[in-house]
Parts: structure tokens; sequence; C-alpha cells
């Protein structure tokens, strides 16, 4: 198949940490990537954030990204996107309508669905939708925080109903659609997946009686709840914590979230064990797991979280939150410990144990590496989501064919 993904805001060529490019950018780069070593044919559109990038960058063979001209060529955040929707249908029309015409398209984030569906009402394409998060999950957390514009709730409604097929990535996803009045019968459920040689446990090594380093990975935002995880130390003598994520680590001064983090475990008197590494380059980031001896996630909403699966593949243990996506990516007390979100108590006492207890840290991390390698690799998730794709072409296919 040749396969259009639209990714407004989220391109596979981004550096990763920073507040608008995270899991996103991962699952769109590996999923592309998937699907061409499966000998389909994948072009990737996003939004030219700076003046000096080409038209097509091939990311690797049979995928290309493609940048499109919708808005200032510069870097503006996602949530001030959607008066260019109509600029990127334009130019979405624009080359679909020729020699580039895709037989499916797959967006990913609100903003990139409106624009697909508006080039697709043009242009006849099935349109498959991801959400990556939705508007009435974060409305609910963030509250007067919240900065998406109005009118998102009801456009992801819209959207929902008129693509072809939505795929959500966890369970929780299918009753918040339902909820918005998305028929669950349009909707599918893949998980996103990870890179099991890239992530993989490396030569075994003998874990330390008693662990000492907890590692935590993100976008340094609030909602990621970093400043849970500070809670706890002050209740788990002796462990440090190391902190991935935000802009690069000589920028981190005057990153207004690393500055109130670093504020709170000051008070905390916990300072002296936190070090804030910045961001940390993808390819990275499984050595950085491999040293941990516990990883923790403690979100207080997660749509999927890519973090939690990447600690798996490594075979390092995980304490999270028990929220969104890790309800299924983890099994609570087997390749994983759930608490509750923003429960600093629950989190310290997981993590002594934790902590104490170098037979079960072992345990966990090999049966989460199992549960990794048998459900969640790239291969196996770009299998099921063309199984998705070639529904709709087939389906489109024997509708011209009746006409
Ligand atoms: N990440 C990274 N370097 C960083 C911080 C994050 O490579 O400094 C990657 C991380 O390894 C993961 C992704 O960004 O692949 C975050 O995905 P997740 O789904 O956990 O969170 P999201 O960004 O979607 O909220």
């Amino acid at each position: 198949m040749r396969i259009a993904m639209v990714s407004e805001h989220a391109s596979p060529l981004a550096v990763l940490g920073g507040v608008d490019a995270g899991g996103q950018n991962v699952h769109v780069a590996a999923l592309a990537r998937a699907l061409a070593e499966a000998g389909h044919v994948v072009d990737v559109y996003t939004r030219r954030d700076d003046p000096d990038l080409p038209p097509d960058v091939p990311l690797c063979d049979g995928v290309r990204v493609r940048h499109l001209d919708a808005g200032p060529p510069t870097a503006v955040p996602k949530d001030d996107l959607l008066p260019y929707v109509p600029d990127m249908a334009h130019e979405l029309v624009r080359l679909w309508g020729g020699a580039d015409r895709p037989d499916v398209v797959h967006a990913h984030f609100w903003m990139s669905g409106l624009a697909a569906l508006q080039a697709a009402a043009v242009v006849r394409v099935p349109v498959v939708q991801t959400f990556h998060a939705l508007g009435s999950v974060k409305r609910r957390f963030q509250g007067v925080q919240d900065t998406s514009p109005p009118g998102r709730v009801e456009a992801e409604a819209m959207i929902g109903r008129n693509v072809d097929a939505v795929v959500a990535t966890c369970s929780d996803e299918v009753s918040e659609l339902a909820r918005l009045g998305v028929p669950v019968g349009h909707v599918q459920v893949v998980p996103c997946g990870v890179d099991t040689d890239l992530f993989s446990p490396g030569p075994p090594r003998r874990p330390a009686a008693r662990g000492r380093r907890l590692l935590t990975v993100g976008r340094l935002v609030e909602r990621k709840g970093v400043d849970t995880i500070l809670t706890a130390l002050a209740d788990v003598p002796g462990a440090e914590l190391w902190v991935a994520g935000g802009p690069p680590w000589s920028q981190l001064h005057s990153d207004p979230e690393a500055r109130r983090l670093v504020d709170l475990a000051t008070r905390l008197g916990v300072v002296d064990r936190v070090r804030l590494l910045g961001s940390i380059p993808h390819d990275e980031v499984a050595a950085l797991m491999r040293r941990a001896d516990v990883v923790v996630a403690t979100p207080w909403y997660e749509p999927f979280g890519i973090v939690p699966l990447e600690a798996a593949a490594c075979g390092v243990p995980l304490v999270g939150s028990a929220v969104g996506g890790l309800l299924d990516t983890v099994r609570d007390g087997r390749t994983g410990v759930l608490v509750p979100p923003r429960d600093p108590v629950a989190l310290a006492s997981a993590l002594r144990v934790l902590l104490g207890d170098a037979e079960a840290r072992e345990q966990l991390g090999r049966a989460a590496r199992r549960l990794a390698c048998a459900r969640y690799t790239w291969e196996h998730v770009a299998a099921s989501t063309a199984e998705v794709y070639a529904s709709l072409v087939g389906g489109a296919r024997s509708e011209v064919v009746a006409g």
C-alpha cells in the first residue's frame, strides 16, 4: 500500500524531550519504518518549522518526510496551530491530486485529522485517525491550565464519527471515545510499540541487593507527575532520582518546569539526591535505563506511555501510575507495580519494597522484557495497523467494482 501519514506538529525528525516532542514523534517514525520494512511505501507529512528544511527528507528505505508550508516556518506551540490547518489541507490536496495520491491516510493528533478529512473530501481516500491524546481528558485533568484551542472536544467527536476508522492505543481510550459519541464499531485498539533491539537488557549484571537509582524519562510538563516522585523521595532514604527530558541540559536553568522541580526538591530536602539531565538523545535512553534500578512513571493521566514499554524492553522494573495505557501495558505485580496517581505515600512504599528486594526486581524485569517482545514489537504493531488500512482499501476497491 501507499500510505500517507499526517503528523502536523510531531515530525519524526524532531529532537525529543521538549514540551511538544515525545511519544507521537517516536510512534510516527517507528510505525512508518516498520510499515516500510513490511513492503509498504510511506510518506509522512509534517509542518515546516524551519526555513532551511528541504521539501523531502528520506527517513529510511521506503519512508519520506515531507515538509508542508502551513503557518510561519518557525517553531509554533502545537496549541497555536489550528489557524494553519486549512493551509495544511490545501497542500495535501495539491500533492494527493497528482502522482502522490495515497491508498490510505493515517492522521495523528486531532489537527492532523481535521486537515486529512478536509483533503480527503476532495481527493477521495480513506482516513484512519489516531488521537494520541484527547481534549476531554486534558480538560478534566488540567482545567484552566489546558491551552487547547476552544472547540477541540467537539472537533475530536466530529473527527471520530467521520473518519473511516479510529485506531485507539489503549482500552481506556475506547471508553473515552464512546463517551464522545464515537461508535465503538469504528474503533480498533492497536497499541504503540517499542524497538526491542534498541531497548534491550544488555549484558547480564548482578543487581546490588539494595537498589539506589530511580530514573524517570519524559517531556518536562507538570502532568507527568515528577513532583510526586520528588515528594516520595523524601520517604525513600538513600535513593537518588535521575530525570531525563526537557530542554538540553545547558538550557535547563531557564525552563520554568525544571525550576519549579528544583525549588520543590530544595523545600523537601532531597535536592542533593536529584539530577536533572535535560533532553537525552533517543538512542541513548536505553543505556540510561539499564543503569537504573527502577524506572518511575507517575503521570496524572497517560494516553499511552511509551516510556513504560521502553523500560520493560530493557528488563528494568517499573513503578507507574494506574492510569490510561499503563493499565494495559503493565501487569501489576508481574511486570511492574502500579500505584494510584498523585499518591506519594503509595509510591514511596512501593519504591522502598522494590529497592530493597533484588530478586523481585529481577523477576519483574525478566517478565516485562518477555511481554514487550511478545506483544509490543513495532513489527507486530505495524502488521495490526496495516490490517486496519487493508480493510478500508479493500472496501474502497469493492465500491468501485460494484459501481
Ligand atoms: N524521550 C527521549 N529523550 C528525552 C525524553 C523523552 O528520547 O529526553 C522519548 C522517550 O524515550 C519516549 C518518548 O520520548 O520514546 C516519550 O513518549 P511517551 O509516550 O512516554 O510520552 P509522551 O511524550 O507521548 O507524553
